[in-house]
């Protein structure tokens, strides 16, 4: 029995990559590399340098050993990139997703859990949101992860392929235990961001927008640490190997800071002051996005342990300390 893990060297990937190693499973990783980083596949993977839209490398995988279960993270996952590159998104999102399915079908593979995003509720109408509330992703990203919970949907009915698709909030943070983090090139999400200007590797910081309709203008987000999401990941599988059917659950604290908060607490936590500008709205932001991760903590009986942004940004924090050129400069260990 192994399980095959797509984007498995990515960061969110690696930390699952990492997670099922702990638990003594059989780890296959198929990753292009294109932004997953070979050294943040821990010891132990069998790793297949690959793309998802080709054919073949799955075959190779799903004939060589026997994969029972599929960890989907792979795919392009920047929504201002998106609003550029739309078919970019949907060839390598849902194109590669595509082709996983087809070659599930084809292996007899029957459960999947897949990294959609919310991205999916657009603007929403009301925080905290539901996984009931009304899906109308406000670009080409978003599109694509909706598209694909659709794909998983109809594969199920007609193939009895069962998946969880788990909405991600903001991920952050860096594993407690293992050496690995977040390292993307160019880096674009906020924490990390924040984490190069108090390494003194960029000048300042620009707040996209401070004239949204939030109590200090900046945009609020839900900060969920790498760790807990992971540790959601290991209950889906648990659940879809008990029978558990087809479902969809948020992942978030519930809880929404402000960009400006954020940059508040990485100075608290860095003990570093970090210049600021404040940049247009970036194309595709909703104002507020925060979950309720209700049914993710009632049906996969999840709980997550490092809720505190503060403990968050410690951790990546130590991460960036250790490795400030990234997985490219080694690290200090
Ligand atoms: N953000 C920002 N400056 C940056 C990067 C991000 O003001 O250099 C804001 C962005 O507009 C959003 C929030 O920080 O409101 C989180 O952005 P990120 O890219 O980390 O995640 P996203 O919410 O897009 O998934």
């Amino acid at each position: 029995m192994a399980v095959l893990i797509c984007g498995g060297a990515g960061y969110i990937g690696s930390h699952g990559t990492a997670a099922l190693l702990d638990q003594n499973e059989e780890v296959v990783v198929l990753d292009n590399l294109q932004t997953g980083h070979r050294e943040a596949v821990m010891d132990g993977a069998v790793l297949y340098e690959g793309d998802l839209r080709d054919g073949a490398v799955l075959d190779i995988i799903f004939q060589t050993h026997s994969i029972t279960d599929v960890l989907h993270f792979a795919a392009d996952s920047l929504v201002g990139v998106s609003m550029n590159e739309p078919l970019t998104y949907y060839d390598n999102n849902v194109g590669g997703a595509l082709n996983l399915l087809k070659k599930m079908k084809e292996y007899g593979v029957g459960r999947i859990v897949f990294s959609s995003t919310a991205a999916v509720y657009g603007e929403p109408e009301t925080v905290p949101i539901t996984e009931d509330m009304p899906v109308k992703p406000g670009n080409p990203y978003g599109e694509t992860k909706l598209a694909i919970e659709r794909m998983l949907h109809w594969a199920g009915e007609a193939h009895g392929i069962r998946s969880v698709c788990l909405r991600y909030f903001n991920v952050a943070g860096a594993h407690p235990v293992h050496d690995i983090g977040e390292d993307h090139q160019p880096e674009t999400h906020l924490i990390p961001i924040i984490l190069q200007t108090a390494l003194g590797q960029r000048e300042k910081i620009s707040v996209f927008g401070d004239d949204y309709p939030t109590e200090d203008g900046t945009c609020v987000r839900d900060y969920i640490h790498v760790h807990d999401l992971i540790q959601a990941h290991l209950r889906a599988v648990d659940y879809l190997r008990g029978g558990g059917e087809s479902n969809v659950f948020n992942l978030g604290n519930g809880s929404g800071f402000s960009v400006q908060q954020v940059i508040d607490t990485v100075e608290a936590v860095t003990g570093k002051d970090i210049p600021k500008e404040i940049a247009p709205r970036r194309a595709g932001d909703p104002a507020v996005l925060i979950a309720s991760s209700d049914k993710a903590r009632r049906v996969l009986d999840w709980q997550p342990e490092q809720q505190d942004l503060h403990t968050i940004v410690k951790t990546a924090w130590e991460w960036h300390q250790r490795h400030p050129e990234g997985y490219r400069g080694g690290g200090a260990l």
